[in-house]
This record gives C-alpha cells, structure tokens and sequence, in this order.
C-alpha cells in the first residue's frame, strides 16, 4: 500500500460499535473485567494503554514501515524513553547538532545519571566510528539536523553502529516518513516530535518511537511509556492521528514551498548562506538526494549579512511570518535560533531558521523580500 493510502487508513477502521468513520475519543480511564476476570478489549486503565493511543501507534508503525510504536506525551519524553531504555555507564554518541533538547536532556538529565555522551560532527560517518567505545550502546542520528540542516549517511552510520552491536536511532522529525525511512536504511528506532508535521497544525504536543524489531531495547521503552507515565491524552492522540491524514499532501507542499523560499534567499545579496539539502551547493545534497524521496522538507536556515542586529532585523519586519519557535505547521514561522537556545548555544548570531508552511509561496517570497529591504 502507498503511504497516502496509509496515512488515511492505518489503524483507523470505522468504529464497530457505532459506524462512525471517524474514531471517537475515549475518555475512560478505566475498562470493566469479564466476569472471568479478564480484560475482554485488552485495555485496563489509561496509562497502560487506550484505544485511541493504539490507533495513533499502529499508524505510525504502518508509516515507518516498523514492527511497533509507543506514543508519548511529548517528542522529548519519547527520547528520554530512548535513553531511560539503557543502563547507567553504557555509551551514546549524539550529533553535535542535534536538536538542544535533545543535548540539554543528555548533558543535564542523561550524564548525571550515569550515561556517558559524545557530540559528534556525523557529516563524516568516520567521526563516528572514531568515537566508537567499547560501551557504546547507541548513537543517535538527527537529518536532516536543526538548526544547520546538516545531513547524516544514516545506511553507513547504522552499519558503524551494528558493527559494535549498538542501537541506531533516527529522529526523523524533520523529514517525516514521507520523505524519509531510517528503519528501511538499518536504522532500529525511528523517533519522532509528533508535535511537528505529524500534528501539523501547532496545536497538540507528541512524541513517539518506532522500532524495526520488538526486542528487549523497545519492551523497556513500552514499560517506561506504561509505568514511567509520559502519555499522551487521547484526544492529543486523536488530534495528531487527524494530522496524519493529510501528512502526505502537506509535506509536498511545504517542501515545494521551501524550495522556492531556498531558491530566492540564495541568490539574494543580503544573505551570505542558505542552509536547505534540497539546493545542489549544499554539502549534504547528494547524500540527502539519496535517502530523502520526494522531497527535502520545509525547514531551511539562512546567514544574514551584517550578524545579529541584521537577521534580528529581518525577523522584526517580516508580515506573513510569525517569529515564533517550532516547526510544521501550516503557518510559517520564522526564528533567531540563538536567542531560543539560550548562552550555551553554538548556532551562528546571525542564523534565522524558517519553517516554511502552507501559504501561498509568492506570498512569503515578497514578505522576505521586503524584509531584506
Ligand atoms: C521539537 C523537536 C523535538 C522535541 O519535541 P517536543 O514535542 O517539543 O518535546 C525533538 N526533536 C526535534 C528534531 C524537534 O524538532
């Protein structure tokens, strides 16, 4: 079956009690025993499980092409599952650009915990391997990455990390599994911020973790999603499986429309770079070409000439787009990335990251315009 055809139907049978096409929200968060004493459904209370919490994972497994899933409340929760799944003392190789929750949740939470961590540029996979430990339990590839749009070889890294017996896990938020498939490529976990294109309409938090195989690595993700609690309501649920409907048709959308947006940026006098796979300069290109299909996403990220006072500048006279963080809605967003990240932050002064939407790109491409001056 087609991925479109997925998104509409994967774990989304009309409801057998009512007919409705659209699953209702199930709001109980408990569900009656037998009079044997079993569970005839097999939901028994709504942190455990809920059925519109299995019908938002059995699509997101059929979407990457995995063997199962766990929802959770939020993306961070889900990678916090990840790395709550292995043992104090084992070690994770991260990308230096990773999203900085992911390396704040790492060096703030992970390491004091016991986990030992090591950033690592993956333009080159041979950085990888050269950060390989003895211990190392699994790395942790994010592309394309935020905020720089660097692109990581997740075939080759994979094999570097089974070579060692490690975990690979793919946050494959960016690209979505529309674009891209880690767990089709070797990856074991693909984990998403369901918060971002999944939902795709800024209004509900998610996160999830698909795994290729159901061994012991993911079974202790489902105890920590189950007893560790970090759930997502159901009507979060049933909101973010609403998103996924249209998943396929906005993504090609959004990728069209931050390509034309890459296009113009890149030839306009008052940015010296522009950071988007889909562009032939961009280093990653003929990586990204090859395991991204049917498009490079609607992220991008821009140098302004004249550092930080100019790019805040360009975000304070744009109209159309918001300055707002996040990502993946349908409206665009535009963002002075240091600022969110905080003094720890290595992002550029004068980085703008965009997340490019729906609207229509003539729009956005003369409100940029106008912007630059
Ligand atoms: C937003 C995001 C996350 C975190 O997701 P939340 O839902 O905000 O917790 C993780 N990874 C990437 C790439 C993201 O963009």
């Amino acid at each position: 079956m087609k991925i479109e055809t997925i998104a509409i139907h994967a774990g989304q049978e009309p409801d057998p009690t009512s007919g409705a096409v659209i699953p209702p929200i199930y709001l109980s968060t408990t569900f009656e025993r037998a009079e044997d004493g079993n569970y005839p459904h097999g939901y028994v209370y709504t942190r455990a499980g809920n059925p519109n919490r299995t019908m938002l994972e059995q699509c997101l497994t059929a979407l990457e092409g995995g063997a199962d899933c766990a929802a959770f409340g939020s993306g961070m929760a889900a990678a916090m599952s990840v790395f709550q799944a292995l043992r104090p003392g084992d070690h994770v190789i991260a990308p230096d650009d990773a999203y900085h929750g992911v390396t704040r949740l790492l060096r703030e939470l992970m390491l004091p915990w016991g986990l030992e961590y090591t950033p690592v540029d993956m333009d080159d996979p041979a950085n990888v391997r050269a950060a390989l430990r003895p211990s190392t339990r699994m790395v942790w590839i994010e592309s394309p990455s935020n905020p720089l749009l660097k692109v990581a070889d997740i075939a080759a890294i994979a094999e570097i990390a089974h070579e060692v017996g490690a975990t690979c896990a793919v946050d494959n938020t960016w690209a979505t599994p529309i674009f891209q498939r880690p767990l089709g490529m070797g990856a074991d976990l693909a984990i998403h911020a369901t918060t971002k294109y999944l939902g795709g309409h800024s209004d509900v938090l998610g996160g999830a973790v698909v795994t290729r195989e159901v061994g012991p690595l993911f079974e202790r993700v489902r105890f920590i999603q189950g007893n560790g609690g970090a759930v997502p309501s159901p009507f979060d649920c049933w909101l973010i499986l609403r998103g996924i409907r249209s998943l396929a048709y906005r993504m090609r959308a959004h990728a069209d429309h931050a390509m034309q947006v890459a296009r113009f940026l890149d030839a306009h006098p008052q940015i010296e770079r522009v950071h988007y796979p889909g562009l032939a300069s961009h280093p990653g290109h003929a990586v990204a070409a090859r395991q991204m299909c049917g498009g490079f996403g609607g992220m991008l990220s821009v140098a302004v000439r004249g550092g930080q006072t100019a790019a805040m500048g360009v975000a304070a006279r744009v109209k159309i787009f918001t300055r707002a963080t996040s990502l993946g809605g349908t409206e665009s967003l535009i963002e002075h990335r240091a600022s969110v990240e905080g003094p720890e932050s290595k992002t550029p002064q004068n980085l703008l990251r965009l997340s490019v939407g729906l609207e229509h790109p003539a729009d956005l491409i003369a409100d940029l315009a106008q912007a630059l001056g």
